[in-house]
């Protein structure tokens, strides 16, 4: 049953300061394998210095680039989730950018150039999220076949 996929008691939380001049989306996930993370979700705040917002085009299966932001943005919200992917910690995010006229580029976080940034990560340690092709979207959705690796707890 999917909606037991992600059930289980909470793990470490953490808070870190991402490193200026760095790729957003790597430096998470380099925290992830560095801290043997299979699950957990994330948010963000800060700004980068550029940044690639994609969308997922539902009929060709495909993401494509809906924003190349080549100046600085505030992260106005970053949240996502890390789970496996191919046996490796793959984040998953989404993001609200703002510019210095208050316009904003929203959607799936492709990369980001970090100016600075502060991270918030809890993480399920007993959860078993592991991605695999969706044959439907076109994605590779967590696998329902699996189910909850660990003790469920409500
Ligand atoms: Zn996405």
């Amino acid at each position: 049953m999917s909606l037991q996929l992600g059930i289980s008691s909470p793990g470490r939380c953490l808070l870190a300061r991402l490193d200026h001049g760095s790729e957003i989306i790597g430096q998470i996930t380099d925290i992830a394998r560095d801290l043997e993370i299979k699950a957990a979700f994330i948010s963000a705040v800060g700004a980068l210095t550029s940044a690639e917002i994609g969308f997922y085009d539902q009929s060709a299966h495909e993401y494509k680039a809906s924003a190349v932001v080549d100046e600085p943005v505030e992260i106005a919200s970053l949240s996502g989730n890390i789970s496996i992917l191919e046996g490796r910690p793959f984040v998953h995010a989404h993001a609200v950018l703002s510019d210095s006229s208050g316009r904003t580029f929203a959607g799936h976080l492709v990369r980001g150039t970090i100016f600075a940034s502060e991270l918030f990560l809890q993480e399920m340690p007993h959860s078993e999220l592991v991605r695999m092709p969706d044959p439907v979207t076109g994605l590779r959705l967590w696998d329902d076949q699996i189910g909850s690796g660990g003790e469920a707890v409500l």
